[in-house]
């Protein structure tokens, strides 16, 4: 079994002046770079100074940035440690931050010291009285605050290079044992910690390379999060896997990216659907040099055909739409071989490490395709950190695990996601096709997005009446009628049609944009008694 240490050590080897990662600072306009060489050098330098902390195996390490450099070697002297890294985005609002570092009980801290005004540094120390675990609190770029240690002082300058080699010999985490707890979006409740082995992330990433005939040429641009699974594991760890080089920024300025593309030379372009939209925007309103760029791939949420067609027009490059949560990683996702526009239809078929199986809903009077996404396979996580019966729950006598999801038969031996089970709209057995309407609803000239909730009526036995809210663009937003005239031109089916619509300026959602249905359910309902 191969280590993503093994990985960067080989690349150190065999080409130490390719370029790694660059990681943009938006706020000192600058860009900062590390080649194989540096990257593997620098990880053993923080994993001296982990030890110097008293960081020891199997403890946990929590990493608080934006899409910054030091994040990188931090997770590799995790790694080469035997700690485990959890990530942690720096918008982590601060009960959910207490929550997750006192239930990994991590030792060490890494922070800024403030982001976006809120001044984090301030706030993660203060929490060092309430839990005992938290020994170090580091600060990266800026003044620490009293009880807090600098992490220039500590890890770009103190650790010592004679100590290589030596003190970390026969620490590194083999291929099986946890190394990162990645949270999940917290989209249907409590945020769960997700926890990953190298062997397991290793088959995502490579079935992922695999399915877009990756190797160590390609260079990437990722705009999602390193702290969630996309950016660690697509971005990241795919590029250090293969010897490629991966550019991210601090996911502040989505316009950037195109800098980054056209600096380093992007073949792929990785983002949700907002931020490509973004991204597509501002090439309008100035153009960069985009030619290298060959795929974009979209995961998080649907793709529309509008979205992959300004792709195409804007940036010259192909769309691609990708389905996977935190825990199994990046599973599906339509392919190069596909029809050109496939990504505004399907999410693609599953890698090699992964089976996928549609599973009957298990709604009254179910006639229907649409059926529960259930996933097998190498990439499956180890499970819930210290919720281990709750991942247990997931899984079916034959191995399968529920993953929440709706989904059908894409047609050509993939899945086209609907929407999730616990937001399902059922009507006479059949499920709305609920991120299809959506995306129509969405494409509406008066409409900037739209989400569907199903309500129960206030009639007695009304059964459900269906509630499409709209964030309007421009001043009043669609009215219903042009919303079912839009639905009607788009040829969809009359009984999924709204009976009712609510304006919003903004749709409620987690932290990597996911739209919190639970949140609108109770807002519509009709008041009980
Ligand atoms: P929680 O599990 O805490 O409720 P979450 O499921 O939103 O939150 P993540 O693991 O970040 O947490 O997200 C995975 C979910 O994102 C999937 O279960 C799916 O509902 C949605 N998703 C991912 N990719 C797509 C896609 N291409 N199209 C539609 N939905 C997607
Ligand atoms: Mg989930």
């Amino acid at each position: 079994d191969e280590t993503f240490l093994d990985d960067l050590r080989r690349h150190a080897r065999e080409r130490p002046h390719k370029l790694a990662i660059a990681g943009r600072r938006i706020t000192e306009s600058r860009t900062d770079t590390l080649d194989y060489a540096e990257l593997d050098r620098l990880t053993d330098r923080f994993a001296m100074a982990l030890l110097e902390l008293g960081v020891r195996r199997g403890d946990f390490v929590a990493v608080q940035l934006p899409n910054r450099w030091e994040m990188v070697p931090l997770m590799f002297a995790c790694m080469r440690v035997g700690a485990v890294v959890c990530p942690i985005s720096p918008i982590c609002p601060e009960e959910e931050l207490r929550h997750r570092l006192g239930l990994t009980g991590a030792r060490v801290c890494v922070t800024l010291p403030d982001w976006s005004g809120t001044p984090l540094a301030r706030i993660v120390t203060a929490l060092k009285d309430e839990l005992p675990d938290l020994d170090h609190v580091l600060v990266v770029d800026g003044p620490a605050p009293e009880g807090a240690l600098s992490f220039g002082d500590h890890f770009v300058a103190a650790a010592r290079e004679e100590h290589r080699g030596t003190a970390l010999d026969g620490l590194a985490l083999t291929a099986d044992e946890p190394f990162v707890v990645l949270f999940t979006s917290g989209t249907t409740g409590e945020s769960k910690g997700v926890l990953h082995s190298q062997n397991t992330v290793h088959s995502a990433v490579r079935g992922y390379v695999d399915a877009f005939g990756l190797d160590g040429s390609w260079v990437a641009t990722v705009s999602t999060p390193l702290v969630h699974y996309s950016g660690f594991a697509q971005g990241v760890l795919a590029g250090v896997m293969l010897g490629g080089t991966v550019s991210f920024q601090d996911m502040r300025e989505n316009a950037a990216l195109l800098d980054l593309v056209e600096r380093y030379g992007a073949t792929l372009l990785y983002g949700p659907p907002a931020t490509l939209a973004d991204v597509a925007a501002s090439q309008r309103a100035e153009k960069r040099d985009t030619g290298t760029l060959r795929h974009v791939v979209i995961g998080s949420a649907p793709v529309l055909a509008e979205l992959a067609d300004e792709v195409r027009e804007t940036l010259g490059a192909r769309t691609h739409s990708l389905w996977g949560m935190s825990e199994n990683g990046p599973v599906t996702m339509t392919r190069p071989e596909d029809p050109a526009d496939w990504a505004a239809h399907s999410n693609g078929r599953a890698i090699d490490a992964m089976q996928t199986r549609i599973d009957p809903a298990g709604f009254d009077g179910e006639s229907d395709l649409v059926g529960r996404l259930k996933v097998r396979g190498a990439s499956l996580a180890l499970g819930y950190y210290r919720r281990e019966e709750a991942f247990a729950a997931e899984f079916d006598a034959d191995g399968w695990f529920d993953t929440g999801d709706l989904a059908r038969d894409d047609g050509r031996g993939g899945i086209r996601i609907v929407g999730r089970a616990r937001d399902a709209i059922v009507r006479d057995g059949l499920v709305a096709p609920m991120t299809e309407l959506e995306a129509v609803i969405g494409s509406h000239p008066k409409a900037v997005e739209a989400a569907l909730v199903g309500l129960p009526s206030a009639a007695d036995g009304g059964g459900t009446v269906i509630c499409a809210v709209v964030v309007p663009r421009g001043g009043t937003g669609p009215s219903l009628d042009e919303i079912r005239a839009h639905l009607g031109d788009a040829d969809h089916d009359s009984r999924f049609l709204p009976d009712r619509v609510e304006l919003l300026p903004a749709l409620p959602k987690t932290l990597t944009g996911k739209v919190r249905k639970a949140e609108l359910r109770q807002r519509y309902a009709p008041a009980a008694g």
